[in-house]
């Protein structure tokens, strides 16, 4: 890689998919800063869309709006545990907001590293030499089942507990995300995503989808029309981040 200069490029599209009357999913970015994240909010009413909008809020407020440079990855626990008392807060003032929460997913960058955050079942994935690799491990009931031998994944996808997550922002007074550091190398693409595609899409046709040489606003379209032709049970969020030398 030498010393070259690396570059982010960065397009997200959050679409309500088919069969939902709201989209409450969120999603903020600043290639500027570093910071990119993806939110999928839960709870009745307008609740979930108001947990990933707070979350979201919270992190982009927290990690581009500061003076000096950022120490990373404690900063973007520090921002998780903000977004989430924020959140928590929030409902604990409200009957109608009782009980919200938010899944997030967040990359951050820094030099020739970046940092993927995640709380919930929203992905990140990272593809390199047009292998596509899930880098998070989704904080759900099926998936620690799959992980326990009883379940396999395609049972997961079908089992009437999918949506369970066990960890969500917002839900409890603090929350443990999981942290993955990656060296980065030019080329690189990172794609941070809700679970209507992943549930709409397999790896192989999300990675398939990706391998097109297009622009990044082409691919998120083209994701988000995939997950709506395969059934758009829910609300699909797909952000990418591309590293350019
Ligand atoms: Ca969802």
């Amino acid at each position: 890689m030498g010393t070259a200069v690396i570059h982010f490029t960065a397009a997200a599209i959050s679409d309500r998919g088919r069969k939902r009357p709201s989209n409450e999913d969120a999603f903020g970015y600043s290639v500027e800063n570093g910071v990119y994240v993806v939110c999928d909010g839960m709870g009745g009413a307008a609740a979930g869309e108001i947990a990933s909008s707070l979350a979201v809020d919270e992190v982009m407020k927290l990690l581009t709006n500061r003076d000096g440079a950022i120490s990373l990855p404690n900063d973007a626990e520090q921002a998780v545990a903000a977004a989430n008392q924020a959140i928590f807060a929030r409902a604990e003032r409200s009957n109608k907001l009782s009980g919200m929460g938010t899944t997030m997913v967040a990359l951050l960058a820094q030099d020739r590293r970046v940092w993927m955050v995640n709380v919930g079942d929203s992905r990140g994935y990272q593809m390199r030499n047009g292998h596509l690799q899930q880098i998070t491990v989704d904080h759900s009931l099926v998936e620690e089942q799959v992980r326990l031998g009883r379940l396999d994944p395609a049972e997961a996808l079908r089992s009437p507990l999918r949506n369970v997550i066990t960890r969500a922002l917002g839900t409890q007074s603090s929350v443990t995300p999981d942290i993955f550091e990656i060296e980065i190398e030019p080329g690189d693409l990172f794609l941070l995503c809700s679970d209507g595609l992943t549930r709409e899409l397999s790896d192989a046709s999300i990675e398939s989808l990706l391998r097109v040489g297009a622009p990044l606003e082409e691919l998120c379209s083209g994701l988000v029309s995939a997950a709506n032709q395969a059934g758009g049970h829910d609300n699909i969020t797909c952000l990418l981040v591309r590293v350019d030398a």
